[in-house]
């Protein structure tokens, strides 16, 4: 991998590091448990609790992701960014693009 395009690579994926952690804020706000002594209408409180159950779906997803991207970013550092882990190739740019944090290639995802 060229260092053009480590370093793009390295743009995109703090990016999404941003913007992981802006919702991550957000979520965890939003996950907060409901105070039973809201003034909501009952049908309205068991919306807010499939919602709070959704947003807790999606921080724990988001959490994940956060710690597969910052994993990216100290391969990057360490020179072994891009290759597989299975195989020892490299990983075709247009995955990485799309699934920065891809640690194997598509051949051997697909085994
Ligand atoms: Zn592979």
């Amino acid at each position: 991998m060229t260092g053009n395009k480590i370093n793009e690579m390295k743009t995109l994926i703090s990016g999404i590091i941003e913007e992981l952690t802006r919702s991550i804020t957000y979520l965890k706000e939003a996950s907060k448990p409901i105070e039973p002594s809201c003034a909501l209408g009952r049908l309205t409180r068991m919306e807010a609790i499939g919602e709070k159950c959704v947003n807790e779906a999606m921080l724990a997803s988001s959490k994940a992701r956060l710690i597969r991207l910052e994993n990216a970013l100290k391969r990057i550092e360490s020179g072994t960014y891009g290759l597989c882990i299975k195989c020892k190739q490299e990983i075709p740019s247009g995955r990485l693009s799309a699934v920065p944090e891809a640690l194997i290639c598509v051949a051997c995802a697909e085994q």
